[in-house]
């Protein structure tokens, strides 16, 4: 396939913690972008909150050629922008690090409104070529990153007014309008990240079914395909939403970016590609499908902690799921390859249990032998069975395998839920 994945970035972003419904962090962000010069100018109200008791340092990312106006907030000694050594965090190689440090500490679940303006010229942000403002096509996310960006935050939600040239249309991760002479992109469901393109002409296609709303932007691509590959993505929601639980209202969108580098990634219920052409399209249609498949059984699978072996109830779910679309969709002979190939991958290989999540087998321990472990599971207790179990865990919102442990004995017995738990250990 021409577009690459890249596992390491979706495992860190794909996921993410269930936070509560009081201090989820907010963006509200002024967006001027001016294509011909590349610039990028904002303003960013930032209302944080302290995740850890006593917090008297904030560390920020922001991409190292945008140069800080002013910074403003509550009991500020002072800030630095640090722009000349190596960034710490490595999705964002090219990000300069800011620090404010603050006279009177933070207490857990405290806010604290800080105010940023800062200016700069961004161009192709270089180490992933994912990230961009060129005349032909705007792309704008963590891995510049544009905005204040801090990993531990992990989830909030943002309101981006945008002001550019009147021949583009912006689209947006969330949901996105026209006023007067700007666009407005919000998120009103918790994030991990802010996504902005922008392009001259961008068709979008849309549909929905149950309830389930579904879009597909892209410039280059033909009509027929983008219909097409949306077409799977609301098939595989429908599917996910009989199989799971139903989730209401829910809007998934896959954008399909004309650039030839940088690769693909997603988001909860967002995936992106990079160019394609029909043809290769149509001869990996499967290939298609399953990635659009794992990535949006995330918007289900997600309670566990990304950062551990406990991932493997996002992972190995996930997978899973798309392996089950791939079944309902193109045959059990299918399915059956894709099994065949994963066990043959998962051979050898450390147990789930405890396997570091940086390990260079975690990848294929978390995606192919805990999906194998999943297989075997459904044959023993049977599809019917296996449904329930799946149901049970996300309406329970299991996030440990302790937790899967128990309604798996509740479901089908002591003995079932020992073995597993013996092969999550060998
Ligand atoms: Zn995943």
């Amino acid at each position: 396939m021409r577009w690459t994945f890249c596992l390491l970035l979706l495992i860190i972003l794909t996921s993410c913690f269930v936070t509560e419904k009081t201090g989820t962090s907010f963006y509200k962000i002024d967006l001027k972008l001016d294509v011909n010069r590349q610039l990028l100018n904002a303003n960013v109200d930032l209302t944080y909150y302290a995740k850890k008791e006593r917090v008297d340092i904030l560390t920020f990312y922001l991409h190292r050629n945008l140069s800080i106006e002013t910074l403003t907030c509550k009991n500020l000694v002072e800030y630095t922008f640090n722009t000349e050594d190596p960034c710490a965090f490595p999705f964002t190689p090219e990000a300069g690090t800011l620090t404010i440090h603050l006279s009177k500490p933070l207490q857990k679940g405290e806010a604290l409104q800080i105010n940023l303006q800062y200016v700069g010229k961004i161009g192709v942000v270089t180490q992933w070529e994912i990230n961009r403002i060129t005349k032909e096509w705007i792309e704008l996310g963590m891995y510049t990153p544009w905005f204040p960006y801090q990993p531990a935050i992990e989830n909030f939600t943002y309101i981006v007014d945008v002001k550019i040239d009147p021949e583009y249309q912006i689209i947006g991760m969330g949901k996105t309008k026209k006023l007067d002479d700007y666009w407005q992109v919000s998120q009103e469901n918790p994030t991990n990240d802010i996504i902005i393109m922008a392009a001259k002409e961008i068709h979008t296609k849309k549909n929905q079914r149950n309830g389930l709303s579904m879009d597909i932007s892209y410039t280059a691509t033909s009509d027929s395909t983008a219909v097409d590959m949306m077409e799977q993505g609301l098939w595989i929601l429908d599917n996910y939403g009989e199989w799971f639980s139903d989730i209401k209202a829910y809007k998934a969108s896959i954008v399909i970016a004309p650039r030839n580098i940088g690769g693909g990634y997603a988001r909860r219920g967002f995936v992106v590609f990079n160019h394609f052409e029909d043809e290769d399209y149509y001869q990996n249609k499967i290939g298609y499908f399953r990635y659009i498949a794992h990535e949006f059984a995330h918007i289900w699978w997600l309670n566990a902690p990304t950062n551990t072996w406990e991932d493997w109830l996002n992972e190995s779910f996930a997978e899973y799921s798309a392996l089950m679309a791939v079944r309902e969709k193109f045959g059990n002979e299918t399915f059956k390859d894709l099994i065949q190939a994963k066990r043959q991958k998962s051979k050898n290989m450390p147990a789930i249990k405890g396997i570091d999540r940086m390990d260079e087998n975690a990848s294929t321990v978390l995606y192919d032998k805990g999906c194998i472990l999943l297989h075997e599971l459904e044959a023993e207790i049977g599809n019917d069975n296996f449904l329930q179990l799946l149901k049970r865990l996300i309406i329970n919102k299991v996030k440990s395998t302790e937790q899967f442990l128990k309604v798996l004995t509740d479901l089908s017995g002591i003995e079932v839920s020992n073995k597993f738990e013996k092969k999550l250990s060998r």
